[in-house]
């Protein structure tokens, strides 16, 4: 079985490539960051599983082209889009129409996505679906794993979906028209191997948050103008500075990577990690980026870390 819609994850297809369709169980769960390809690969697998022809999905065969058609009635999507997890009314709809006699296949694939954003109840409801022995098999998508119930993880086999490489966003992104070849290398720098992520920040520009993090990490060589910049953060929402803190994360571990002063920047690492803890304590965000900058004055100064 391939996966002819899903980018990147060589090692996942290699792993299916000689899987027999009885093989994978009934019970499959997909995890990894939004916008990764997690819903592609269930619905690439659904295909293949559903398929009728040789080289599964061979595209051609009646069920592979209802899938296309989006008609195939033995595959169901629940719970598709970013924001929104099934209802536990849609998890007790799914099991009703579970016991609805299939089509070629003889079975059913219905793909959950969002499966993480369940809340307890509706996932307690789900745990019920996957007991019962049904001719259907599911495939959960899920950004993180742990926030599954345990029961429900135990019932299913889990496989990871890597993040996408930067040069394989590049080429996607370059399909798109009018935009050039540096606004494509620089959204996917930004988009931490998400797909979605780079197109949405290529169509929409960078976030104020993600604009403040660069601003703060293009400054570290100058005292004057990274304090200018841990200053302006403070003009952030709570919850952008919030994702101003993980966006720095980020970009601190990449430049650990390469720049030669990393005891510095594992002090500033240590201090934003820090600061993220303490957000919880309700300190405003003029106290938060007021002491960042602080912080920063006493980096430079050599009284944290002496200068190399
Ligand atoms: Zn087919």
């Amino acid at each position: 079985m391939f996966f002819p819609s899903l980018l990147g994850n060589e090692r996942l297809k290699r792993m299916f490539a000689d899987m027999p369709p009885d093989k994978v169980g009934s019970a499959i769960i997909f995890a990894g960051a939004d916008g990764t390809g997690k819903v592609t690969a269930a619905t690439d697998l659904a295909a293949a599983l559903l398929c009728t022809g040789a080289d599964r999905p061979c595209g051609s065969c009646p069920s592979c082209r209802r899938m296309k058609a989006g008609t195939n009635s033995d595959f169901e999507l629940f719970g598709e889009g970013l924001e929104k997890a099934p209802t536990i009314d849609q998890v007790r709809e799914m099991r009703s129409r579970s016991f609805v006699r299939s089509g070629d296949a003889g079975f059913k694939v219905f793909v959950i996505a969002n499966a993480d954003r369940l809340n307890p109840q509706s996932q307690n409801a789900l745990l019920k679906v996957l007991e019962e022995p049904l001719n259907t098999v599911f495939i959960l998508t899920c950004a993180n794993v742990m926030d599954l119930l345990q029961t429900v993880r135990s019932r299913c086999t889990v496989y990871n979906i890597e993040p996408l490489d930067q040069d394989t966003i590049v080429r996607e992104l370059s399909r798109l028209e009018g935009y050039t070849r540096q606004q494509c290398t620089e959204a996917a720098a930004m988009a931490q191997g998400s797909l979605e992520k780079a197109r949405d920040i290529l169509a929409n520009g960078q976030s104020a948050h993600e604009k403040a993090a660069l601003q703060f990490c293009s400054a570290l060589g100058n005292e004057l103008a990274v304090f200018k910049a841990a200053n302006a953060a403070g003009a952030l929402s709570r919850e952008d500075y919030m994702l101003f803190c993980i966006a720095l994360c980020r970009h601190l571990s990449d430049k650990m990577k390469t720049d030669s002063n990393t005891a510095m920047l594992i002090e500033l690492y240590d201090y934003i990690q820090n600061q993220m803890n303490t957000m919880t304590q309700n300190p405003s965000v003029s106290a938060l980026s007021g002491a960042l900058a602080a912080f920063c004055g006493d980096l430079y100064g050599g009284n944290i870390c002496p200068k190399s």
